[in-house]
């Protein structure tokens, strides 16, 4: 008889029947089980525990099953569980208020969405409404959301006053270790950048130009903290061209940098602001658009043509107001700063030196990459066959990675301890020397 099959394998099995997975060839998939977690570790069907330093997709970011945050759901989900957006709704109207009070002067509304890639479209809606033109300009290397298409299949009359242009251009930003502008530091990267953004702007005809969109930080791209300088050029050129700046703070946000915002670091402020993830660690998806004052006064007396069944769903808005309380009381973000300054970034820094396979380490706060080369002179990226096989070699040692390219990211949650960090980095580094003594 053959031996009967292990829990995990029947969630296996039941997920390979009946589960059709994002971005995947379906065929060969086998994902992982996870049944349960608490604050930076899961665990599978069997009790194996692994320690999350991928935060899922980057969005658990006050760890996992935080009790304020569970109850707020348990509480909200007896008193009220659904309503329509067009009601007013106390925990809706407190979780817009709390994520205003993050926000820099000058936003006073949110517009709720369901996820990430919503609230960049309704984002661009709100720009090209607000400028009356159409074009978006964003970054190559960059990661915006999944949807697109919706509302111009959608047949009645909400479609017509979407029916834009579709004039996406795309430009290189600043990326020094694989720089497009043969810049040797920060600063040249850095104003090159900009001129090349600027020259864009100029050739597509700025009066065409609706919105630059950009992530404050490219998160999946590759943790790409732009040089000093950058974000604040870009502003200005928003300024003199009356471009409207859209900062995408969705994977960068709410703790990620050590910052409520990536952008606070930079001291600029965009015009309208895209959050999701970290806003309430995923508990119940979410996203929304930080509006300026400018841009919600100018639907006063105009209709804003967009919304969503779900538009500050309870459930989501009780787990903000209960995420956005307990970061604050409990320092979780200068907990995610002190980690970054204090013990991840030493620790990649360390382990860069000793190990040829880094190319490059960089990051900020629990928001790191380490770019992995088969040669630091012509800094080929090593191969998705070696990358797999890392992958499988940390997730054997008890280590759950978010893999990119050819780039180990470290992003545990905002609330990681130092030896849970000490921990993660020490079976990054095993697995490093492991492979290096295999080559
Ligand atoms: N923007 C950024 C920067 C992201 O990282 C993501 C998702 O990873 C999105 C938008 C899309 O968010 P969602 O998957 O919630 O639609």
């Amino acid at each position: 008889d053959a031996a009967p099959a292990t829990p995990n394998a029947d969630i296996s099995e039941a997920d390979r029947t009946h589960v059709f997975h994002s971005w995947s060839a379906q065929g060969s998939l086998a994902p992982m089980p996870i049944v349960s977690g608490a604050g930076c570790v899961v665990w599978d069907a069997e009790g194996n525990e692994y320690l999350d330093f991928s935060s899922q997709l980057v969005n658990v970011n006050i760890g996992h099953q935080h009790p304020k945050v569970v109850a707020a759901i348990q509480a909200q989900a007896e008193l009220l569980t659904t309503v329509a957006p067009a009601h007013a709704n106390a925990t809706r109207a407190q979780a817009a208020a709390m994520i205003c009070e993050v926000a820099p002067a000058g936003f006073s509304k949110v517009f709720f969405t369901n996820g990430g890639a919503d609230a960049n479209e309704n984002a661009i809606r709100m720009a090209r409404l607000f400028t009356g033109r159409d074009k978006v300009i964003s970054r190559y290397r960059s990661y915006h959301g999944n949807t697109g298409a919706a509302i111009v299949a959608t047949g009645d009359w909400r479609r017509i006053p979407n029916e834009y242009a579709r004039g996406h251009v795309h430009v290189f930003g600043p990326y020094l270790y694989r720089s497009e502008f043969w810049a040797t530091t920060e600063q040249e990267e850095c104003a090159r950048a900009l001129h090349h953004l600027e020259r864009v702007v100029q050739a597509e005809g700025a009066s065409t130009i609706a919105a630059i969109l950009l992530e404050s930080v490219p998160g999946t791209a590759g943790v790409m903290t732009p040089p000093k300088g950058y974000l604040a050029g870009v502003r200005e050129i928003c300024d003199r061209y009356g471009i409207v700046l859209i900062l995408d703070e969705v994977m960068a946000g709410f703790g990620r940098t050590g910052e409520w915002f990536a952008f606070d670091a930079h001291g600029i402020t965009p015009d309208l602001i895209t959050f999701a993830k970290g806003v309430n660690s995923g508990y119940v998806p979410v996203g929304g658009v930080i509006i300026s004052d400018a841009i919600a006064a100018h639907f006063d007396d105009r209709v804003f043509p967009g919304g969503l069944t779900y538009s500050g769903h309870p459930l989501a808005a009780a787990s903000i107001v209960a995420a956005v309380g307990a970061m604050r009381e409990e320092g979780i973000i200068d907990n995610a700063r002190r980690v970054g300054a204090e013990v991840i970034g030493p620790r990649l820094a360390a382990l860069a030196e000793r190990h040829e396979l880094i190319g490059e380490v960089r990051g900020s706060g629990v928001f790191w990459a380490i770019e992995l080369v088969d040669d630091r002179e012509t800094r080929t990226p090593v191969s998705a066959a070696t990358m797999g096989a890392l992958k499988a070699a940390l997730l054997g040692r008890g280590l759950l990675p978010f893999v990119a390219d050819n780039r180990i990211h470290v992003v545990p949650p905002c609330v990681i301890t130092d030896d849970e960090a000490h921990r993660g980095l020490d079976i990054i580094d095993a697995v490093l020397t492991e492979f290096a003594s295999a080559r």
